[in-house]
């Protein structure tokens, strides 16, 4: 008698069988799929329902057959596009002619319509991710960028590293009919960097998000180029998370502070305020002392806030839904010690990271706040050991917490790292054993 395994499988519930394939690895899923005609359809989905596809040259977009098989594009949910254009091979550096493009920030293996075209035949494609692995100023054209994001079946839109628009072409303009339905807009850029910004680029964006506020529930923007008057201006019915990156380097003429610019967004479940200070300028504060103001955020869940400030107002409005509260560098110092090691940055700045007394000074002002997680990084000084005990005893609900925490000086190498945390666990220890 010859065991039919297929029938077996296929007496199987259907959801537990689709349950077993999403946890196979790509690799076994090909495998299985090999075997027979109907564990291959079963496995399509899940084979290609994600795919990532380096582009080295336009004909790969323009011609459907190298970009992928007809036979997978029914089952792609979310694409990937890598751009390792031969442009790009010359760094940048100016050279008789470019293969692909008149002009090097503009990326000229995208060409629009046919972009466009592939993307319209992915029916069920709901996001789509862009981007390079590299630092160069190479950023997508704003023919590229029109055509992806008017993709109607479009739902989640990244990129990433590369710059949104970074010059127009003679004659372009701005114009937009119509969008997809965006819910998520990620557009990251990489730190730590040279500050740099394009004023093409805050128009696109400004032209962009005035069409997709409406349905926009999550928005990462770098601080940069984001347009933050037109942000202050537009309703936001819909969005849920913010998260700005960068520098403060535009923000020295901020038409408001950083809690009137955003209070539109009132429906916000989480806010991270990723931003690293240049040489010797912290960020602003979000809510200066003195300001008046209503707290624009009731529903707020969870708050990341680089190199805080004690000074700041808005650790007096908190509100009582605030679950996970984050107060950091960014990057982390660990990261940024990295980063210079590397050459890419410069060491990281030990008189600017906060100190014990000034987190405690914050935490102060939150104790009426029942939180899960808690995230601190800061330069230890003579409230050390008071700071530690307030936190135990102030939260002692939390379920997580994250301590980064700095010798005085002179701040000690990255290898004795484990000594600091040993010892700040066996204080929290301590401290936790005195309370009990
Ligand atoms: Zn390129």
């Amino acid at each position: 008698m010859v065991l039919d395994r297929s029938n077996l499988l296929a007496s199987l519930n259907e959801d537990v069988f689709d349950h077993i394939l999403e946890g196979l690895r790509v690799r076994d899923l090909s495998s299985l799929s090999s075997t027979c005609t109907w564990l291959r359809e079963a496995c399509m989905p899940f084979v290609f329902n994600y795919v990532h596809i380096c582009v080295r040259e336009p004909i790969q977009i323009e011609h459907a057959p190298f970009f992928l098989p007809a036979s997978a594009k029914p089952y792609v949910r979310s694409l990937a596009l890598l751009d390792e254009c031969w442009d790009q091979q010359c760094g940048g550096r100016p050279r008789p002619k470019y293969l692909y493009t008149d002009d090097f920030l503009l990326c000229g293996a995208y060409p629009g319509a046919a972009l466009a075209e592939r993307l319209q035949e992915l029916p069920r494609c709901r996001s789509v991710k862009m981007h390079k692995n590299n630092d160069l100023k190479h950023g997508l054209s704003w023919d590229t960028l029109l055509s992806v994001l008017s993709v109607p079946h479009l739902r989640k839109f990244e990129l990433r590293f590369q710059c949104f628009c970074p010059a127009l072409r003679p004659g372009e303009e701005l114009s937009v009919d119509s969008l997809a339905p965006l819910t998520a807009f990620r557009y990251k850029m990489e730190y730590p960097r040279d500050i740099w910004f394009f004023p093409s680029e805050v128009a696109a964006l400004e032209a962009v998000l005035g069409k997709l506020c409406d349905t926009l529930e999550e928005l990462v923007l770098p601080s940069e180029p984001a347009p933050m008057s037109t942000l202050a201006t537009l309703s936001w019915p819909r969005l849920r998370e913010f998260v700005v990156r960068g520098s403060p380097s535009t923000w020295g003429a901020l038409p408001a502070p950083l809690v009137l610019l955003f209070s539109a967004m009132r429906g916000l479940r989480a806010i991270s305020f990723k931003i690293n200070p240049l040489d010797n300028a912290l960020p602003p504060a979000v809510w200066p002392r003195g300001f008046v103001h209503s707290f624009p955020w009731p529903e707020l869940e969870r708050l990341m806030v680089s190199y805080p400030d004690p000074s700041d107002e808005l650790w007096d409005h908190l509100p009582p839904t605030l679950r996970a509260l984050s107060l950091r560098c960014w990057p982390h110092v660990s990261s940024q010690r990295r980063f210079a090691f590397l050459g890419r940055m410069h060491p990281p700045r030990f008189g600017l990271v906060p100190t014990s007394s000034d987190l405690l000074s914050i935490l102060r002002h939150c104790e009426a706040l029942s939180l899960d997680h808690l995230e601190i990084e800061y330069r230890v000084d003579d409230e050390d050991e008071a700071l530690l005990r307030y936190v135990v005893t102030t939260f002692p609900h939390l379920t997580s917490l994250a301590v980064l925490r700095y010798r005085r000086n002179p701040p000690i190498p990255e290898e004795c790292g484990p000594c600091i945390r040993r010892h700040s666990l066996r204080l929290l220890d301590s401290v936790v054993s005195n309370c009990t």
